[in-house]
């Protein structure tokens, strides 16, 4: 009877592989291969919000225009025929940022439904002069973005992807090294034989950021007398391909990221390894769930921001007044939106760490996420006593809890390592600040933050269901 008991009563969360039958799991494989082919079509955020916009408009979404707020609309939910219910429409932030809505039955001045993700990913930048020869060699100087381990950009193929603008006004798009017989570039380290004092340093001091330079080149150019020989090649092959010089690096923005594709991993190919899972995994089923949406009853949101690798700040981060301006498009008028947030509700779709059975000592075993489990709810993110986190409220867990559990989506609680072991933050606050009730849901991953990262396919799929619920939620 004490068994009985408590089986009952007793919380479970069981692994997905034995709750799911084998016709969901092909559709969570499925799922996978679109996730895949979307990893190796945007590796920066630029690249990835060109192809949500470009799946858009496939999905019949139209850019938001002028007339859809003029004030003459003011009161367009009741009159206006530019905005109506099951209307879908986008609005991109200078192509790094990106919102998308579907317009509900019920006035968006009446809250949305909002998932909001990040489509930046960490990576080493080009300085803005970034070229010099040094040792007979080219190299390009990075200054790397996000949070990174930096002795794990060494030794390993890198592309190059970005834009340069150059003086004439004429924006060139750069991407190399991710075809097959496309060059690709990479950061030296020092042999094992010469690492005596590389060996006392510590993790963090024995790799600094300006050890990362590029090596791009030896080839020299002209003859043995003649200066910058190394540097000059690279420039003549950038102003032959692409038509730049030296001065069009200032106004450039190219990133060197993990060349090659996204792989499945594993005998029974049940996880992914790639580049950018944190957040594209988000991103990725954000944008399956909005663009498959018929007409919701509240109206569905979609934010996708640039920047929460570096605090979510500036234009295209999820601190930016766009957001608020996008709803106020929604909304008929900024004078709208403090109360349609008040009336939201938001999932704040980013990653989490998977328990890693390599390093189990950083994890309390009865609140880490473990692969294949699920969709990771975070009530908090921060560190220390829970510093720098919104933690969501008792109310918004329960209220996920439930619409979860109506729409068979598996879920369970994570945290960002035991106590006191370190800690990290989200886009979740910025939403949180703005009075719309918010709560972290999403991928639990593998090596999160390294040049390749791992997440398992039943846990991406079970986010993309539950982002689905969310949109399609009658509350
Ligand atoms: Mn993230
Ligand atoms: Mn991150």
């Amino acid at each position: 009877m004490a068994e009985e008991t408590k089986k009952v009563l007793t919380y479970k969360n069981r692994n997905l592989f034995d709750v799911l039958g084998e016709d969901e799991i092909k559709k969570a494989y499925e799922y996978a291969d679109g996730y895949r082919a979307f990893l190796d079509a945007g590796k920066t955020e630029r690249e990835v919000v060109a192809e949500a916009i470009r799946q858009a408009e496939a999905a019949g979404f139209r850019p938001i225009a002028d007339g859809d707020i003029s004030i003459e609309n003011a009161d367009w939910y009741v009159e206006s025929d530019k905005l109506k219910p099951g209307d879908r429409v986008y609005k991109s932030v200078g192509g790094k940022a990106l919102f998308l809505a579907v317009i509900g039955e019920v006035s968006p001045r009446d809250g949305a439904n909002i998932a909001g993700a990040h489509v930046d990913s960490p990576r080493l930048d080009l300085k803005q002069l970034p070229l010099y020869e040094d040792g007979e060699m080219a190299l390009f100087k990075t200054h790397y973005y996000g949070g990174v381990k930096k002795y794990q950009w060494v030794t390993l193929p890198l592309a190059l992807h970005g834009i340069v603008i150059r003086g004439d006004g004429e924006t060139v798009e750069v991407t190399i090294g991710e075809d097959g017989d496309e060059p690709v570039f990479f950061v030296s380290d020092l042999l094992p034989h010469l690492g005596k004092d590389q060996n006392k340093k510590t993790l963090g001091e024995a790799f600094t950021g300006e050890h990362l330079n590029i090596l791009i080149g030896t080839r020299p150019s002209g003859g043995e007398k003649d200066t910058d020989r190394f540097k000059t090649t690279v420039l003549e092959l950038l102003n032959e391909k692409y038509g730049i010089e030296e001065e069009d690096f200032l106004s450039a923005e190219l990133e060197a990221v993990p060349a090659g594709r996204a792989r499945d991993a594993g005998f029974d190919r049940s996880l992914i390894l790639a580049y950018g899972h944190d957040d594209r995994s988000c991103v990725y089923a954000e944008l399956r769930a909005i663009l498959e949406l018929g007409t919701p009853k509240k109206t569905a949101v979609c934010i996708l921001t640039d920047k929460e690798e570096i605090g979510s700040e500036g234009v295209t981060g999820s601190q930016s007044a766009a957001f608020d301006s996008f709803m106020g498009w929604l909304t008929g008028g900024l004078c709208f939106v403090a109360r349609s947030f008040e009336r939201s509700f938001c999932i704040s779709a980013d990653v989490c760490n998977a328990f890693d059975p390599n390093y189990p000592e950083v994890s309390e075993k009865n609140n880490a996420a473990k692969l294949n489990h699920g969709v990771g709810i975070m009530k908090f993110t921060g560190s220390g006593g829970k510093s720098g986190s919104s933690d969501a409220s008792a109310e918004t867990v329960a209220r996920l809890r439930r619409l979860f559990a109506e729409n068979g989506v598996q879920w369970q609680m994570a945290e960002l390592g035991k106590v006191d072991q370190g800690g990290g933050g989200t886009i979740a606050k910025y939403m949180a600040n703005r009075n719309i009730a918010t709560i972290d849901a999403g991928v639990p991953v593998i090596s999160m933050h390294a040049p390749w990262e791992t997440v398992s396919k039943l846990d991406c799929y079970m986010t993309y269901k539950g982002i689905a619920a969310l949109y399609g939620s009658k509350d």
